[in-house]
């Protein structure tokens, strides 16, 4: 398996995980466009949002209210964040391992990703 966020599941590659359970993972963005940019992904590979099947409705939302939990725990709550899902390459998705983006500081409304 050559997917570099199934590497870092894996601990062959490096990353600052900050949160694991049983369906998900979350780590820093190694190129953070933002004061705060964290990447929330499944335990296991899927491609992207085109390989989602019925049946993945909880993964997705537990994705987002993981998101919504490490927005409280960044102090970006209040204020706000954005939350991304690239898809494919016109949706500008470079890295093919389904990820949330949580990005938030002052200018993160501005960034497109
Ligand atoms: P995409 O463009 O696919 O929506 O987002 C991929 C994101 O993954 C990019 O923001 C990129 O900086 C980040 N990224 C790519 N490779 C690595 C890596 O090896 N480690 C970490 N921490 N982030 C990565
Ligand atoms: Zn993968």
């Amino acid at each position: 398996m050559s997917c570099i966020f199934c590497k870092i599941l894996s601990g062959e590659a490096p990353a600052t995980i900050i949160y694991r359970d049983e369906q998900v993972s979350a780590f820093r963005d190694f190129h953070p466009i933002a004061r705060t940019h964290i990447l929330i992904i499944p335990n296991h590979h899927i491609d992207s949002v085109n390989e989602l099947e019925p049946g993945d409705e909880l993964l997705v939302g537990h994705m987002v209210l993981v998101a919504k939990e490490l927005a409280k725990q960044e102090g970006v709550a209040e204020h706000g964040y954005r939350l991304m899902i690239n898809t494919g390459v016109h949706g500008g998705q470079t890295v093919p391992h389904l990820h949330v983006h949580l990005i938030a500081g002052k200018l993160a409304r501005f960034l497109v990703g």
